[in-house]
């Protein structure tokens, strides 16, 4: 047997990162390393941080919550769930979505929604539906209902036979230099034909996708018919924003672009900005209705909605109130869309620059001039990630299938345009190394 390694960073992680990173403190848009070097978060971990690191009193609410109540089973109200519910039913969450159930992570959250639509069905007698419709380029989550339903090739790799069967509809983007493909929501019905509607409760979606394609945007009218498609088959409508959500991609919900309402939202990540494990998952009174008429229970999970996660939570959205910082998330955005294209748009390894808001895609090519892609054994992704950590910033290598080379940029939005500069300077001095070798 071998002896554990002596480095903490090592010994984290099943199977230690290739180059173990070791973070001492944290502060605004940055990381800070135990030697002092400063690198600039441009992924806000792994598109988390909203409100930046290091806010006093988001810490200074979750020790007074934990004083007062260190924990209590989650079917329990204490003041700070009873205070975030309200903020969220409030002011953040769509119109007419007026439930809350909390988990700890995004996962957990999927998993939670896809047994919520079952159990919506089952209480209203439509025994025969269960399936849940996901999507090709997706990610749910890494739990084995929410990887079943999500398809990120790499991620679900060997775990086949643990997954249900969901069915996936093909992906509602537009890939880099494939041919066109038939209309994405026609096939999406083409699917819930095959299967059956009888047997199928809901559609679940990202409305911008993150980890699986780096900030793909489906076509234009996909989610407006998908809604129809849900209305006309009896099917419910999930919107997964746990990354997308809390102003992520400069409106308050992924969904506000596409002007649709789902009937489940779940959203975590930006939630708590990072400072506590939270996600909501958020019903209508409709899809809750009959579950309460036969007084069924919904499981919960030991550690959701704890006192101090709810009270960072609540901070959290308050100091987005307070600072505007939707808004800033949309304008910064826009700038950060803008030098990119300035700075790497013409970059040899460059194919496209996607996304919404501070959630911004790059898609790595071989060769912009033919969109040939790097062999996925190559880790290009990865590589230019590397290279971005030895010149002090972060980004987060994303992509799958056959999009498998992107960076996926979302940083605090209370970024500033130096730091925008550095990120985008680094960024094709980062570019151009990992291309090198
Ligand atoms: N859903 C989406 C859209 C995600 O991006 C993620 C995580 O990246 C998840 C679900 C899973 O969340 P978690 O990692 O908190 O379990």
């Amino acid at each position: 047997m071998t002896s554990p390694s002596p480095d903490p960073a090592t010994r984290a992680a099943f199977v230690p990162h290739s180059a173990p990173f070791q973070v001492a403190s944290a502060e605004g848009a940055y990381l800070i390393t135990p030697s002092g070097q400063r690198i600039l978060d441009a992924a806000g971990g792994a598109i988390v941080a909203n409100v930046g690191h290091g806010r006093r009193e988001v810490a200074e609410a979750m020790a007074r919550a934990a004083e007062s109540a260190s924990y209590v089973v989650p079917p329990f109200t204490t003041p700070e769930r009873a205070r975030l519910i309200d903020r969220l039913i409030d002011r953040w969450l769509p119109r007419g979505v007026t439930r809350v159930m909390f988990t700890s992570g995004g996962s957990e959250g999927v998993e939670a929604a896809l047994r919520l639509v079952r159990q919506h069905h089952l209480a209203a007698g439509r025994t025969g539906k269960w399936k849940t419709i996901g999507l090709d380029l997706s990610y749910h989550g890494v739990t084995l209902g929410a990887l079943a339903v999500g398809n990120h090739a790499p991620r679900r790799a060997g775990m086949e036979p643990l997954l249900v069967g969901f069915p996936h509809a093909p992906a509602p983007y537009r890939i880099l230099g494939a041919p066109a493909a038939p209309d994405p929501a026609d096939e999406l019905e083409r699917i819930i034909l095959e299967e059956g509607p009888e047997t199928v409760a809901a559609f679940i979606a990202e409305p911008v996708v993150g980890s699986a394609g780096g900030a793909m945007v489906p076509v234009e009218g996909y989610w407006q018919r998908a809604r129809q498609l849900c209305d006309r088959y009896g099917m419910l409508l999930i919107a997964d924003e746990v990354m997308t959500g809390f102003g992520r991609t400069g409106k308050t919900w992924g969904v506000d672009h596409f002007g649709v309402t789902p009937d489940v939202l779940v959203s975590g990540k930006g939630l708590a900005g990072g400072y506590a494990p939270l996600c909501g998952v958020y019903a209508t009174e409709a899809v809750v209705a009959p579950l309460a008429e036969q007084r069924q229970d919904v499981m919960f999970h030991t550690f959701a909605g704890a006192p101090s996660a709810c009270a960072a939570a609540d901070v959290v959205l308050d100091i987005l109130e307070r600072e505007d910082l939707v808004a800033r998330c949309e304008r910064m955005g826009a700038l950060l869309r803008q030098r990119l294209e300035e700075t790497v748009g013409d970059h040899p390894n460059v194919g496209e620059i996607r996304g919404l808001g501070l959630m911004i895609g790059i898609e790595l090519v071989k060769d912009r001039r033919t969109l040939e892609r790097f062999p996925t054994e190559d880790r290009f992704a990865q590589r230019v990630q590397a290279q971005g950590l030895r010149r002090g910033v972060f980004y987060y290598a994303a992509g799958s299938g056959p999009v498998h080379d992107a960076l996926l940029l979302g940083p605090p939005f209370t970024i500033n345009g130096e730091d925008i500069d550095t990120l985008v300077n680094v960024l094709a001095e980062s570019l151009s190394a990992a291309a090198r070798g």
